[in-house]
């Protein structure tokens, strides 16, 4: 499977669709998801375009995988999740219930 740009973070992404950022830094971007699933549920993305976690482990380079986990620690530290607890979940493929292929985490916490 390729890359497909006719994504909606790759939208996103391009500003051709907005989105309810959290915070943006040179590889990643963070915002919240339009349809929660916990009190608070934010999406990180890297800005490269990669369809899922395994061919971003696979395929980006050893900058864009560090400043990834580093943003989703910045959401972390900025919605002051660390101390109340927090779920990272990434979803692949058909069969994991993937529905837009470009690579995200979610950051999921029920307490804040
Ligand atoms: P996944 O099933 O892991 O591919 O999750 C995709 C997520 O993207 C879902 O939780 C959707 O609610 C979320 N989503 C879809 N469109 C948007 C959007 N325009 N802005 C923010 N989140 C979105």
């Amino acid at each position: 499977m390729k890359y497909n740009q006719n994504n909606i973070f790759f939208k996103i992404l391009n500003k051709e669709i907005p989105c309810n950022k959290v915070l943006e830094t040179k590889h990643a971007l963070a915002f919240y998801d339009i349809s929660p699933k916990a009190k608070t549920h934010v999406l990180v993305i890297p800005k490269g375009s990669y369809i899922d976690i395994y061919d971003f482990n696979k395929n980006a380079n050893s900058e864009e995988i560090l400043l990834f986990w580093q943003a989703a620690n910045l959401v972390v530290e900025k919605l002051g999740l660390k101390s109340l607890g927090y779920q990272i979940k990434s979803n692949i493929g058909d069969g994991g219930g993937q529905e837009v292929f470009h690579f995200h985490i979610h950051i999921l916490s029920d307490l804040a």
